[in-house]
């Protein structure tokens, strides 16, 4: 949508939001089909409002846009699906703002990306599923999004030499992109050990899909590693920046003040 005052209808996920003035919101959105935008919805703080409901952080919504001179201006809401799972769950709730934070980031402004926009609202659906295990659902989401971006570590072949990893202990980089066999990893310093159950787990992750990984039993060491690596390489490509880092930290005590000793690990 490039001309001003032109309207269009999309789907989009609400990644984050901000008051603006008195009675005003500014949104950014993740839509569908035009990628990630910033929109004003208008009037929506006023007790009056019908759409005032319908711009929730983390829904999924039918928005119909036109572009001002500076910021597009969502001038009708549907909501399609409140997650409504998530809402009120605060480990639920951290984590899809954990989603929506790592979209928001990677995302660059009005590029559309539909694998990314896809496995949005998947992984807002996984995380509403009761019993899931949360932990998981997240490392999938974080390695599919890095690959919806661009930005996939290399887990097939080492990142250094170029050929087919053998099913054995390797090294991980975050540096190199990736897994390092240990022959290429010999010398060089910021190599992370990777033991084969690790490094099987990531593999199997990477190429299957969410209905085959979430029957895992995933046991805490092993997921220490998935989180460990993962994160390491998210904070890597973000070029450290601290918000980041602060946020993953906050996941990190999240998620180990929920470690719950009657899951079946
Ligand atoms: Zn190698």
């Amino acid at each position: 949508m490039s001309s001003r005052g032109r309207v269009a209808k999309t789907r989009a996920i609400i990644l984050r939001r901000s008051d603006l003035g008195e009675a005003d919101r500014l949104v950014t959105l993740f839509t569908e089909d035009y990628g990630k935008i910033r929109a004003v919805a208008k009037g929506v703080r006023k007790p009056t409002a019908k759409a005032a409901g319908h711009v929730e952080l983390y829904t999924l919504a039918e928005v119909v846009l036109s572009k001002g001179r500076d910021l597009y201006i969502i001038t009708q809401v549907e909501l399609l699906e409140p997650f409504l799972a998530l809402q009120g769950d605060l480990h639920r709730i951290g984590y899809a703002s954990l989603f929506a934070e790592l979209v928001d980031r990677f995302a660059v402004d009005e590029m559309q990306i539909p694998e990314a926009f896809d496995l949005l609202v998947n992984g807002l659906n996984w995380l509403s599923e009761p019993g899931v295990d949360l932990r998981l659902v997240s490392r999938y989401y974080e390695m599919h999004i890095l690959n919806a971006m661009g930005y996939a570590p290399t887990f097939f072949t080492c990142a250094i030499g170029g050929e087919r990893l053998q099913p054995e202990d390797q090294f991980y980089s975050v540096i190199e992109g990736g897994v390092v066999c240990r022959d290429h990893a010999a010398g060089h310093v910021n190599m992370t050990a990777l033991p084969l159950p690790v490094f099987k787990v990531l593999r199997h992750m990477m190429r299957s899909e969410w209905e085959t990984i979430k029957v895992l039993t995933v046991g805490p060491l092993i997921h220490h590693d998935l989180q460990r690596i993962l994160h390491n390489t998210i904070i890597f490509l973000l070029e450290k920046r601290l918000q980041s880092v602060d946020f993953l930290r906050r996941v990190t005590e999240l998620e180990e003040r929920n470690i719950d000793p009657g899951h079946p690990f």
